[in-house]
């Protein structure tokens, strides 16, 4: 789940600067649990949007605000509204926002902050536990990862911070490597504790991730084989280029 946290009224009407009109865009998944961009927020939205003077002239939810066909699917539907705006306003992450900018070459404004992957405890309750570091390592920590949850990242134990299980950083939270000595004890291998890591490579993350279909074909065509695989899909990792 993406956890964001809505931006004030007031930078949202800063940015819409110079747009008469509105359409606004808000997400049946990540958004709607996290109440940043539900249809409840997407009304809400509307009534601050008018009340500031804007001309709201379409609103939709997509089922997923990273999903940019069904984006473009809404997009379609609202033709009009959509040629009308001045500018759209999307109540999702980062990517969300992004889908619509690839659907319009109108004014597209973020109405959330984006802020991590997180777990849900409860409602309103979320935790970071993985930062998406492209090599996971789990294994090697009870289940628990040092890469997200130390504050200073640490591979190779603690820092000499922690205070009563606490991390020096954030008083608020466990220390991660309490948390990975608890559990490996509870297993009994602590044994584990005495590699060695290196440190972590992060070029297996290089940024933009991307994860596309390549056609075996295509390789084979250019290799001049005489018998395509029609059909057939390979999945690449992010860092490889299509
Ligand atoms: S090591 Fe941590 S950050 Fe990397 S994939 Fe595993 S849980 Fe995520
Ligand atoms: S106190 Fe623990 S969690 Fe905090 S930075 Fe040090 S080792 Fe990491």
């Amino acid at each position: 789940m993406i956890i964001a946290k809505k931006k004030p009224i007031e930078e949202i009407i800063a940015s819409l600067t110079g747009d008469k009109s509105v359409f606004i865009v808000g997400c049946g998944e990540c958004a709607t649990v996290t109440e940043t961009g539900g249809e409840k927020e997407v009304a809400e939205m509307k009534a601050a949007l008018e009340a500031a003077g804007k001309k709201v002239v379409g609103v939709d939810m997509v089922a997923a605000g990273c999903q940019e066909l069904d984006l473009k699917r809404i997009l379609r539907a609202h033709k009009e509204a959509a040629e009308e705006t001045d500018a759209f306003l999307v109540l999702s992450c980062g990517a969300g926002t992004q889908a619509v900018r690839e659907g319009t070459d109108k004014h597209v404004v973020p109405g959330t902050d984006s802020l991590f992957l997180g777990n849900i405890k409860r409602s309103g309750n979320y935790e970071e536990k993985c930062s998406l570091c492209g090599k996971c390592v789990l294994d090697d920590y009870g289940a628990i990862c040092p890469v997200t949850r130390c504050a200073k990242g640490l591979l190779n134990g603690p820092c000499g911070g922690t205070n009563h299980g606490k991390c020096e950083v954030d008083p608020d939270k466990d220390c991660a490597w309490v948390l990975i000595y608890d559990q490996l004890k509870k297993e009994g291998r602590t044994d584990k504790l005495t590699r060695v890591h290196p440190p972590k490579d992060w070029n297996v993350v290089a940024r933009p991730g991307r994860v596309a279909p390549v056609r075996e074909e295509l390789a084979k065509e250019t290799a001049g084989a005489a018998n395509s695989t029609a059909g057939a899909v390979k999945e690449v990792a992010g860092n490889k280029k299509p």
